[in-house]
């Protein structure tokens, strides 16, 4: 098997590669992906999130350590696991976080990673159904459509953070950040718009691109110093291909720097416990872990309008999946969370450094069965968290899970911004907009009253809210891993190309940041291609 790029994963990320560098003909791509094809209805209909999430296929299910400042728990983290990765089972929610973000990844030593630099390729990306604007794109593969219609619900709790002063907010991608609103989704006709979707399923029949599921990588192949292809499993078999340009990793934030530190580019120390020779000593593969922790704040609705009532009454399940067979409308086209606020809580925040995720549902965990109760949710999570954690070969097992040690809630300024935002929400849940919708309060209930009881309620419920990013950072300092154009730092014909390389986590979600990451990693690649004929 002979091509001149290999991806391995195809995710967010990779599947903007696959279809980006085969698009001129001029290239022969392997997208290798270790999951299934995308098939299943519950990643087609946006509220198969729920199905998915524990899905034993479709997700990776992994578990962090014990946490350290989360009185020891094992935090679950689902990661998908087949064409589309993550953008197959993630909630939809189409935000980048903001233009300050990029511009300190340029700051920090990344020349072409500012807002201004970065735009265009988000622009490129996108078909947003308001059309283009200087902001926005239309016309580009992922679909990005607002939700349909408006619930009174949703309506309230923005009306509750007006009265708190937060403006309305109708495009959190817009000029402002700031305020309460509808999110937009990446749908399509109630459909979601995945990344396979968009980017790998108008390339399939390029005869230069070929597509590899169930395929493994369990390490990259060298000749010499120069990386020259990848050893993959496909069905218990062991293979190989060849790649005469370069490897792309693009496994996602947890997987790419395990086949680095497999393939021995990792902490050396790391890589001698293990036994695996050291090919080069990067002590930044795996470091710098960024994720955003979200605690949710749930109450008991005084009327059966939320989701919890459609999906638990077995007649109205049915009324909404005619309705969305017919008319691919209602909840279930448009998932979990429909609402947002981004605020600022700490002292001295020039930008919002909390968001919340509002959604008509309550359930014990993400993505488990509902209250029996009418129930919704603020999830409260806090934007640019200090915290940084590891990933870590466990073993040399390539089909082993790695050990994730987020190390959340380890400094004060994290745990001062997730009390912040709990109060808030309790803020917001006693205006005149809100209180009338609300019974109890759920969780943490009212036994919580001093900020050290909600920090230990916080502590003891905390999740991920699914962003973990920056385990192969970009930049020149001696943690980095990859440089600006995205190369392993002394390692020729490799890059990484996926959520990893972000040197901070940007406030806001990670779904459409690592389709522009891919956007402008294509561009580059292709600029660096030297002519052949
Ligand atoms: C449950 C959930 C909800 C989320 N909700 C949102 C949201 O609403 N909005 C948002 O913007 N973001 C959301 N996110 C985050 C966002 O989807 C991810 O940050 C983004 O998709 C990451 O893209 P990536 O390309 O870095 O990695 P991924 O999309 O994870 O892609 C990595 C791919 O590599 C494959 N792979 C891994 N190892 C190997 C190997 N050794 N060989 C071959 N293939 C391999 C994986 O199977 C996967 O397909 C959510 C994520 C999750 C899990």
């Amino acid at each position: 098997m002979q091509f001149d790029y290999i991806v391995v994963g195809a995710g967010s990320s990779g599947c903007v590669l696959a279809n980006r560098l085969s698009a001129d003909g001029r290239s022969s791509v392997l997208l290798l992906e270790a999951g299934p094809r995308d098939d299943s209805l519950w990643i087609r209909v946006p509220i198969g999130y729920g199905k998915t999430m524990f899905h034993p296929v479709y997700n990776w299910g992994f578990y962090t350590e014990p946490e350290p400042h989360l009185n020891g728990r094992k935090v679950y983290w689902p990661r998908g696991r087949g064409l589309g990765g993550c953008s197959s089972i993630n909630g939809l929610i189409f935000i980048r976080g903001q233009p300050q973000d990029y511009d300190n990844w340029a700051r920090l030593g990344n020349p072409g990673w500012g807002w201004r630099d970065v735009l265009p390729y988000f622009i490129r990306s996108e078909d947003n159904a308001r059309g283009a604007s200087a902001l926005h794109g239309a016309g580009g593969p992922l679909a990005v459509a607002d939700i349909g219609e408006r619930s009174e619900l949703v309506d309230a709790f923005i009306e509750g953070a007006a009265e708190l002063g937060f403006p309305r907010n109708d495009d959190f991608n817009g000029l402002e950040q700031e305020g309460a609103g509808y999110y937009q989704l990446t749908t399509r006709n109630g459909l979601r718009c995945s990344a396979a979707d968009a980017y790998l399923k108008p390339a399939r029949r390029r005869p230069n691109l070929a597509v590899e599921t169930d395929a493994h990588a369990t390490r990259i192949l060298f000749d010499g110093a120069r990386a020259c292809g990848v050893a993959f499993r496909r069905r218990g078999v062991e293979r190989e291909a060849r790649a005469a340009r370069e490897v792309l990793v693009s496994a996602g934030s947890l997987q790419s720097p395990q086949l680095l530190q497999l393939s021995g580019i990792g902490p050396g120390d790391l890589l001698n416990r293990h036994g695996i020779p050291v090919r080069r000593d990067l002590p930044g593969v795996g470091a710098n872990l960024q994720d955003h922790l979200q605690v949710r704040v749930m109450y008991q609705c005084s009327k059966p309008i939320t989701t919890n009532d459609d999906l638990n009454s077995w007649h109205r399940r049915i009324r909404i999946g005619l309705r969305w067979l017919l008319t691919r409308s209602g909840p279930l086209a448009i998932g979990i969370n429909q609402a947002g606020l981004f605020a600022r809580a700490l002292p001295g925040a020039a930008t919002p450094d909390l968001q919340f995720h509002f959604g008509t549902l309550s359930a014990d965990l993400a993505g488990a069965r509902p209250h029996d109760f009418p129930g919704f949710t603020m999830s409260v999570c806090h934007l640019r968290p200090t915290s940084r954690g590891t990933v870590a070969i466990a073993s040399r097992d390539p089909l082993a899970a790695p050990a994730l040690q987020p190390n959340y809630l380890g400094t004060e300024v994290d745990c001062a911004a997730t009390v912040e935002g709990i109060k808030l929400a309790r803020r917001i849940a006693a205006t005149s907009a809100m209180s009338g919708y609300i019974v109890r309060e759920h969780r943490p209930g009212p036994a919580a009253e001093s900020d050290a009881e909600l920090l230990e309620f916080a502590r003891n419920h905390g999740a991920t809210i699914f962003h973990p990013v920056g385990t192969c950072k970009m930049g020149s300092d001696p943690l980095a891993v990859v440089d600006s154009q995205l190369r392993v730092h002394g390692v020729p014909g490799l890059r990484v190309v996926d959520a990893s390389v972000m040197p901070a986590l940007v406030s806001g979600n990670t779904n459409w940041p690592a389709i522009m990451i891919a956007e402008k990693a294509a561009d580059m690649i292709l600029q660096s291609m030297p002519v052949l004929h």
